[in-house]
């Protein structure tokens, strides 16, 4: 069990753009997706997994296909590579969790990346989060690798 709550979340340039284009690309719908990676206090993104927006109102919400979290749960088994969490975005722009994001977190450890679009459609920088039960969401570093 990784007791270390996260504190830095790595990620390349590559993976940057590729959580930009799905935010993007999904609207005026929220994406979602899963994060591999490894680390305990530093994370690094191994892989970013898109992910159907399943939820019945893709629009306010996000529900990640169930299958997606199988099937990366099974690809992952023995690689050293585990889910470290997930990733969203918000057509309406706001850069934090939401009120009904904190009521689904109930992972202290996993990683809430959210990507907000501004008034012209167009993703803002990524933010980090961890939710531990009961607190407010407490945003974490990103780093960008060159
Ligand atoms: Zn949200």
């Amino acid at each position: 069990m990784n007791t270390t709550s996260p504190s830095q979340l790595v990620l390349s340039r590559a993976q940057d753009a590729s959580l930009r284009a799905a935010a993007e690309n999904a609207y005026p719908a929220e994406c979602c997706g899963l994060l591999a990676g490894t680390g305990e206090a530093s994370l690094t993104l191994t892989q970013v997994v898109n992910a159907a927006n399943i939820a019945t109102d893709p629009q306010r919400q996000f529900t990640i296909d169930p299958q997606v979290h199988f099937d990366l749960l099974r690809r992952l088994r023995g690689t050293g590579e585990r889910v470290i969490g997930h990733y969203h975005s918000h057509p309406n722009g706001i850069t934090g969790l939401s009120r009904q994001d904190v009521a689904m977190a109930d992972d202290p450890n996993a990683v809430w990346v959210i990507i907000a679009l501004d008034a012209a459609q167009h993703a803002r920088t990524p933010l980090a989060f961890v939710c531990p039960a009961g607190q407010e969401p407490m945003r974490i570093e990103i780093v960008i690798r060159p």
